[in-house]
């Protein structure tokens, strides 16, 4: 059992499905694939990977894609995510997949970082390490009336 709560079974299940998501990454343009694994409450994992366009902006990342697919399947609670890119050092997801992720998990998640060769010396962190000041949904409320632009 690691700091982050879950066992090295797990993890090490985790990051072989990142590694199995990486190889259909389909990143022409950047030669950077990544692979993603989440854990979904219940024990089924959702894979993700890497989905270029030639058209760069519509690019979306292995986690997004992970998460849109078990969201889309009507998962909402998860218990960890593996991300397998990156060669010598693990790459890290960017902010716009910590911030999808933050939408669903807690500042203690456990985000197990891998590089694509070096999967034994995965790193398990929490995404409130990467992601420290998220924005959280209990900071969109409804409002009565229109919050008025103090100027
Ligand atoms: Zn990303």
């Amino acid at each position: 059992m690691s700091r982050t709560g879950i066992t090295t079974v797990v993890r090490a299940r985790l990051v072989k499905a990142a590694l199995e998501a990486a190889r259909a990454s389909y990143s022409p343009y950047s030669r950077f694939p990544v692979g993603a694994a989440l854990l979904a409450e219940g024990g089924k994992v959702y894979g993700g990977c890497n989905v270029e366009n030639a058209s760069y902006g519509l690019t979306l990342c292995a986690e997004r894609v992970a998460v849109f697919k078990a969201v889309s399947e009507g998962r909402r609670t998860f218990k960890a995510l593996a991300v397998a890119g990156g060669r010598g050092r693990a790459a890290r997801p960017c902010g716009a997949c910590l911030q999808v992720l933050s939408e669903f998990c807690g500042p203690d998640f456990p985000v197990i970082l891998s590089s694509l060769d070096k999967p034994g010396k995965a790193v398990a962190v929490t995404l409130g390490e990467l992601l420290p000041q998220a924005f959280k949904k209990t900071e969109v409320r409804r409002q009565k009336t229109v919050v008025r632009i103090k100027n």
